[in-house]
C-alpha cells in the first residue's frame, strides 16, 4: 500500500500588499525588465516616460503602491523616501548630463493624474518642452494640476536644507 504523497496545496505568496495588479507602474515594478534604469533601491525605480515631454523625461516611481503625493505622510519613513527619489532624480539627470538647473521636477496633483501610484516626473531641458508642457501641465505655478518637490517636502515636514538650485521660474 503505497502512501498518498502529501498534497502540498502550495499557496503561492504572491507578496501583493503593495501592489495592485491593475496598476500599470506595480506591474512594471514586479516585471522588472530593462526598462528599470539605474539606480535603483528597494525605494524607488527609474523608468523613461512613454510620452516624454522633453529630451529627457524619467519617472520615478516609489517601489510601494502609494496613491499619489497627496497620500504622503508627515512620518520619516515617507520624508525618507521622498529624499531618496530626489536624490535618485539628480543621479538620472547626471547619468544623462543634464543640466541640474535646466531641470523641471514634481508630482501631478490629485485628481489631474493618469496613473494612481506616486511617480516623480523628472524632465530636463525646460527648454525642450512645448509651451503647453511647460506652462500648463507641468508647471508647479499651477499648483492645483502640479506641485514640485519643495511644495510636498514642507507639507510632511522634511528638514529645510541649503540647495544650491536656481529656483528660477519659466
Ligand atoms: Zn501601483
Ligand atoms: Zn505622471
Amino acid at each position: 500500500m503505497s502512501e498518498e504523497p502529501m498534497n502540498n496545496k502550495i499557496v503561492k505568496n504572491d507578496r501583493t500588499e503593495d501592489r495592485v495588479q491593475t496598476c500599470v507602474f506595480c506591474n512594471i515594478i514586479s516585471a522588472n525588465g530593462s526598462n528599470i534604469l539605474e539606480p535603483r533601491s528597494n525605494e524607488f525605480v527609474v523608468i523613461k516616460d512613454l510620452k516624454p515631454v522633453a529630451t529627457h523625461h524619467f519617472l520615478v516611481l516609489s517601489h510601494k503602491h502609494i496613491a499619489s503625493s497627496k497620500s504622503l505622510q508627515p512620518c520619516e519613513q515617507d520624508r525618507n523616501l521622498i529624499e531618496s527619489m530626489v536624490t535618485a532624480a539628480k543621479q538620472i539627470l547626471l547619468n544623462n548630463g543634464c543640466d541640474l538647473n535646466d531641470t523641471r521636477m514634481g508630482f501631478h496633483w490629485p485628481p489631474f493624474y493618469s496613473i494612481g501610484h506616486m511617480h516623480l516626473h523628472v524632465i530636463s531641458p525646460i527648454s525642450s518642452m512645448s509651451a503647453f508642457n511647460r506652462y500648463v501641465v507641468f508647471n508647479p505655478s499651477i499648483s492645483y494640476i502640479f506641485v514640485d518637490v519643495d511644495y510636498i517636502k514642507k507639507r510632511i515636514g522634511c528638514k529645510e536644507k541649503k540647495e544650491t538650485e536656481d529656483p528660477s521660474t519659466v
